[in-house]
Formats: structure tokens, C-alpha cells, sequence
């Protein structure tokens, strides 16, 4: 029997794995599943392998306070060569570009295990944005056997530099598995509720940003603008899970103390989360998830970046980027009050990010990836 090892270790991986780790159990008769946890982030994570019903076989419980991106590479590195030699994977699996997915692959490349990468194709093309996740990807790129592509634009991206097509498939993101699968079995929980009924009948704007390339002058001028925005309508009420990064709360102390109408709450579970999104007038975000997530459930969002690797949310019309500048973000808020057009497009548009089935879909292209290498399936 092969044995499929999933690694993850924040927040956007467990969401986006869930899915894949729940398709390869619906095959344990043919394979093996080993889920492990770099636990890279360690609060913001543990509610959701919980929520997402994932059951971690290992934990490296790398993360210590203060800890610099080389030292979690270093640990998770170091970690995973026991653990490689005693579980034996056949293909080891990771997501997107966080510095987990960058250990795990170069581990297994170093053991000689394939490696296959969900979510395969994104690229800003500056290097150094966001950084390092840019080059995180492109080096996983280098290191991968398998590439999952979400959209055409990704696939077309690997062709480019050089993957071979039968190398890739075109699968979706499993993020719209998540939600869809999380939407529909939940309800917002008591707190929330309760949140949500005192701003009823408003228009809401839901808030993230937690960016490294936004901290500093930049996140403070969107928040400036954000409240200012807010001041100016009575009938605005924004929500802001802050994100427990030390550089956001003390942006959020700055510019968000005393303001009227504007709810900076602990981050949010991530079946919340999807409830708060689906109340949302307007979304305002840096995140990468956020994008995906915004044209699953039909809102408008502005990405509050100068640049991203999700050109399909732009493209389809649901999303506008808004760059560093406060004074645009505050000229595309009042836009948007006025703006009904751009509502009606994001409500009818087809999502560019799949249509839930990528978890199978993968284990779909596993299944014959294994069965090519060997003849057997
Ligand atoms: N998210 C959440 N609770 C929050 C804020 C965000 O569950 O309070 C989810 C969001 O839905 C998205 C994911 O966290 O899917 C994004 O994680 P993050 O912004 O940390 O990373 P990125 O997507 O930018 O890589």
C-alpha cells in the first residue's frame, strides 16, 4: 500500500489541504494517509485542523516566540529526516509558499520521495513580493514532481518555465471544497450572531490585512482611510479580525483606538470567518485565501496590495487592486457606494477558482501519476 504524507503549518495550508487529506481517506483502501504539522503557527492553527476534522498523525512543533523564518526551516528540515525514514512516503504532499511548504519539499527532494504541490503556478513576478513567499514558490516549482494548478493562467505559468505538461493538472482550489463543505453544514456561532445582529440592515466591510510588505506607513495609511470612509457614512460598519502579529496591533492601536462603528475582534475561526464574509457589503484585504474566497461567495473586494498572483479574481471583475496609496483606497470605497455595476457583475460571475471538487480532482491525478510511473494503479 503507498503511503501519502500532507504536511502543513498555518492556516492557508490546512484550509487548502483539508480537502485533499479528505479525498485520500475516501481511498484508505488503496493508500495510506499521514498527515504531519509543522505547526508553524500554532494558535491561529489548532481551531481549524479541529473545525476541518483532521486528525494529525505527527506534530514537529517547530515554533518557538521570535522565531525567524531560517529557524523554522532549519527545525522542520531537520524534523522531517527521521521522520521520512520511519513512515516511507511514496509522494509527499505541500501547499502554497510558506516556509513549511519550502522545508517539506526540499526534505523530501533530498530523500528522493516525489514531491507534488497543490496550489502550483502563482507568481507575482517581483521577486521580492511578497516576500519570501514569491521565491518560496518558484523554488517548490524547481523541487516538484506533480503541480496542481488551480486556474489556466497557473498552468500556463509552469508551461512557461519549463514544467512538462504531462507534469500538471488543472484542478481547482481546494479552498472553495472547504468552504462550500463548511458553509453548508454550519451556522454562525452565538458571538458572531450576536455581532452580526447589532450592525443588521448596514453596510458591512470586513477587514484583513496582516501582510509583511504592508506594515509600517502603508497598513496605517489604509486604515486612516478605512476609518475616515467609515466616519464620513453613518450607515458603514466595519469588522476587523486582527491578526495577532505584534506589527498589526500596534497599526490597529494607532489608528483604529476610539473610532465609532469600527469592531477589531480576536482572528476568527474559519467557519466565522465564511459567515462574517457572507454578511459583507465589501471586503477589504492583503490575503491570498481572501481573494479566492471573495468571488466563492459573491462579494466585491479590494485587494489592498500593489500587485498579486491571483490575476483571475481582477480579471473576473469581482476584485480591484488597490495599491499602497490611502487616498485610492478611499477614492475606490466611495466609488463603490455609487458603483451598483460592479455589484451586479460580482453577483453573476463564474467563479475562476473551480467549483469544489479539487480534492478529488487531485487525488484523481495522484492516482494516475502512480499509475504511469509503474503500470500498476
Ligand atoms: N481567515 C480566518 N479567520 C480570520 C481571518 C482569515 O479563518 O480571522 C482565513 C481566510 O478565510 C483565509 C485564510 O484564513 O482562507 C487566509 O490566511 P492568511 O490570510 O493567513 O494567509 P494567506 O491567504 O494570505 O496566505
Amino acid at each position: 500500500m503507498r503511503t501519502i504524507l500532507t504536511l502543513f503549518g498555518t492556516r492557508p495550508e490546512i484550509i487548502k489541504l483539508a480537502p485533499v487529506i479528505w479525498a485520500l481517506e475516501r481511498r484508505s483502501e488503496t493508500w495510506r494517509s499521514v498527515t504531519v504539522s509543522s505547526s508553524q503557527h500554532t494558535d491561529l492553527l489548532r481551531p481549524f485542523i479541529r473545525e476541518l476534522d483532521i486528525n494529525v498523525d505527527h506534530d514537529l512543533a517547530v515554533m518557538t516566540p521570535g522565531q525567524t523564518p531560517n529557524a523554522v526551516l532549519a527545525k522542520v528540515l531537520t524534523a522531517l529526516e527521521p521522520l521520512f525514514l520511519a513512515e516511507k512516503p511514496d509522494l509527499v504532499l505541500v501547499q502554497g509558499d510558506t516556509t513549511t511548504a519550502i522545508a517539506g519539499a526540499l526534505a523530501a527532494f533530498y530523500a528522493r520521495i516525489p514531491v507534488a504541490h497543490v496550489e502550483a503556478g502563482l507568481r507575482t513576478g517581483n521577486r521580492l513580493s511578497p516576500f519570501p513567499e514569491e521565491m518560496n514558490r518558484r523554488l517548490i516549482t524547481q523541487l516538484a514532481d506533480l503541480h496542481f494548478a488551480a486556474t489556466p493562467n497557473n498552468v500556463d505559468i509552469l508551461l512557461a518555465e519549463g514544467v512538462q505538461k504531462e507534469c500538471i493538472a488543472l484542478t481547482g482550489n481546494p479552498v472553495v471544497d472547504a468552504l462550500q463543505r463548511i458553509l453548508g453544514r454550519s451556522t454562525a456561532s452565538p458571538k458572531l450572531a450576536q455581532l452580526l445582529d447589532s450592525i443588521s440592515g448596514k453596510r458591512l466591510i470586513v477587514l484583513t490585512t496582516h501582510r509583511r510588505e504592508n506594515f509600517g506607513q502603508v497598513m496605517s495609511s489604509h486604515l486612516k482611510a478605512l476609518r475616515r470612509f467609515v466616519e464620513r457614512h453613518s450607515d458603514v460598519e466595519l469588522v476587523f479580525p486582527v491578526h495577532p502579529n505584534p506589527s498589526v496591533r500596534t497599526a490597529v492601536d494607532a489608528e483604529f483606538s476610539g473610532a465609532g462603528r469600527i469592531h477589531c475582534i480576536e482572528p476568527l475561526e474559519y467557519t466565522d470567518f465564511l459567515h462574517l464574509l457572507s454578511r459583507a457589503w465589501l471586503v477589504a484585504s492583503d490575503s491570498g485565501g481572501v481573494q479566492e474566497e471573495a468571488p466563492s461567495l459573491g462579494k466585491p473586494l479590494l485587494v489592498l496590495r500593489d500587485t498579486t498572483e491571483r490575476p483571475e479574481v481582477l480579471d473576473c471583475g469581482v476584485g480591484r487592486l488597490v495599491g499602497h496609496s490611502g487616498e485610492r483606497l478611499e477614492e475606490m470605497l466611495e466609488t463603490a457606494l455609487v458603483d451598483e455595476s460592479w455589484f451586479d457583475t460580482v453577483r453573476t460571475t463564474k467563479n475562476p477558482f473551480g467549483k469544489g471538487d479539487a480534492g478529488e480532482q487531485i487525488a484523481s491525478a495522484i492516482e494516475r501519476f502512480f499509475t504511469t510511473k509503474t503500470g500498476d494503479a
